[in-house]
């Protein structure tokens, strides 16, 4: 068990102004493998102050030298692609194959793309007469969740950075060891001191003061909806920019004629992925009445193949959720599920086999699932599908439509066409279609209660702008 110290603050690590702890646990073992500081508000002004005497001078930076500063951070991130993997291992329970390709990976490319975009990017337009100048938001503070802890970080980090503005982030307390990797990379990158900045902590204690501090510009925030509305609120009061990228129950349409067996195996590889802890997981699986029984036939023998057990099994594709939280909250919502009528068809609340330690969960087909159950409405973030029946496409289109939540969707047709057109009349901020493809350049966020504000691309640097016209 290593105890780290300190805050990265003003480039430094410097010792954390409290002595609250938080304990990291291996959800697969249930041991505590490491402690960093629980930051309280002292330390967020410490590091609001930081990054608020950096802004000048990084707002002040070229553009495209700021670009090469994130070519350097993506270059860290890489050099250490590796041990941030074993880290999300460790502290989340990603099976390390996943962790390596997507937890370590992606934010390398995310970053990069952020360099490029930096040096490319029209911070100066002309709009008829008018020069229109996209300046620095300003100081961010960003507030991210555990469920992908690299990738929600540098999602929010290297497009305020490629825009000019300073951060300080405060991380989701089940996976601080990744942010302080981060903060390292940031070191040895050699961005200058106070540009970002580090406040490890829980969230009423540490995010909460950042989130209302008054000398944050723009809050960016990734995590529950409830907590979102909080910071949403307090953000209007305060009249303050700000991003929420919330939950979600996205809707996976198979239109008949659909290849069954490939549309079925790819949306179960989708909702057990990170064990079911994506945002954007396709939960809600629609199928045409004449296909129901098939369609959840071959769900049940696809879930079969993921066997959860040891995250650092190179061949392992299932581990355990990240907490015992979450591992009661999905098995409450199971349970929740039977109780009103959906039939288990694979999987269950009780604990899989052969594991003693470890949150772990076992891959769930629910099937009979009616749009009032609980389970059709809730966000479960667990390896969990519901299957629902519809009988004609209007009735899917709106099955699909009828969620509190739009952060994105599926669907599936033989026809491309008659795919895209009922892509188009989806509720919801991004649609797969036939498979679709993660394109790391288009714009990511939700519509309704899933959130406001756009992560990626050129869409996620302009949250992290403002303009100015010059009436010429
Ligand atoms: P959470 O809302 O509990 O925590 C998210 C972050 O907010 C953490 O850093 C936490 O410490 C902090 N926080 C908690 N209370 C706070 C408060 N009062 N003030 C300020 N900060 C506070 O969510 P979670 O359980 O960590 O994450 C899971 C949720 O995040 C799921 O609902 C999931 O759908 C959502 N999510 C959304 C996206 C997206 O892009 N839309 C991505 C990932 C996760």
């Amino acid at each position: 068990m290593t105890a780290y110290d300190g805050m990265f603050v003003d480039g430094a690590w410097r010792p954390a102004r409290g002595t609250g702890r938080i304990e990291v646990e291996n959800p697969a073992t249930e041991e505590v493998v490491a402690s960093v500081p629980a930051g309280t508000a002292e330390d967020v002004d410490d590091a609001v102050r930081a990054a608020r005497a950096a802004l000048p001078g990084w707002a002040g930076t070229a553009p495209a030298r700021r670009g090469a500063h994130l070519t350097a951070l993506a270059d860290a991130l890489a050099a250490r692609q590796e041990e941030i993997a074993a880290t999300v291992t460790t502290e989340l329970g990603s099976p390390i194959g996943f962790a390596r390709r997507v937890h370590a990976g992606l934010p390398v490319a995310v970053a990069r793309s952020y360099a490029e975009l930096a040096a490319t990017f029209a911070f100066e337009e002309r709009i008829g007469t008018s020069t229109v100048l996209h300046e620095p938001a300003g100081l961010v503070g960003a507030i991210t969740p555990w469920n992908y802890p690299l990738h929600q970080i540098v999602a929010k980090v290297a497009p305020a950075l490629a825009a000019g503005c300073t951060v300080v982030l405060k991380p989701a307390e089940y996976t601080p060891l990744t942010a302080r990797l981060f903060a390292e990379c940031v070191a040895a990158a050699g961005l200058p001191a106070g540009v970002f900045n580090l406040v490890t902590g829980y969230g009423p204690e540490a995010g909460q003061p950042l989130a209302e501090h008054p000398d944050v510009d723009l809050v960016s925030f990734t995590g529950s909806t409830a907590v979102g509305r909080r910071i949403g609120a307090l953000a209007g009061g305060a009249v303050k920019r700000v991003a929420l990228e919330l939950g979600g129950k996205s809707a996976n349409v198979i239109l008949p004629g659909a290849d069954l067996a490939t549309a079925v195996r790819a949306n179960v590889a989708d909702v057990v992925r990170n064990a079911g802890q994506s945002c954007n997981a396709l939960t809600r699986t629609l199928v045409h009445t004449d296909h129901y029984d098939e369609a959840v036939a071959l769900a049940v023998e696809a879930v079969a193949a993921y066997v959860p057990g040891d995250p650092t099994d190179p061949e392992r594709r299932l581990g355990p959720v990240v907490s015992a939280r979450q591992r009661d909250r999905v098995r409450e919502l199971l349970r929740k599920g039977a109780e009103e009528g959906a039939r288990v068809a694979a999987g269950g609340a009780e604990p899989p086999e052969g594991l003693d330690k470890g949150y772990y969960v076992r891959p769930t087909v629910l099937a009979d699932v009616t749009p009032d159950m609980t389970v059709a409405r809730e966000e479960i973030f667990g390896p969990v599908l519901s299957f629902l029946r519809y009988r004609d496409t209007e009735e899917a289109l709106r099955l699909a439509n009828d969620s509190e939540y739009g952060l994105s969707g599926a669907v599936w047709a033989a026809d491309r066409d008659e795919a895209v057109a009922f892509a188009r009349r989806m509720e919801c901020g991004r649609v797969d279609v036939n498979g679709g493809d993660f394109n790391i350049l288009a714009p990511f966020g939700g519509w309704k209660q899933s959130g406001v504000g756009r992560e990626l691309g050129v869409h996620g640097l302009l949250e992290y702008l403002k303009t100015k016209s010059l009436q010429l």
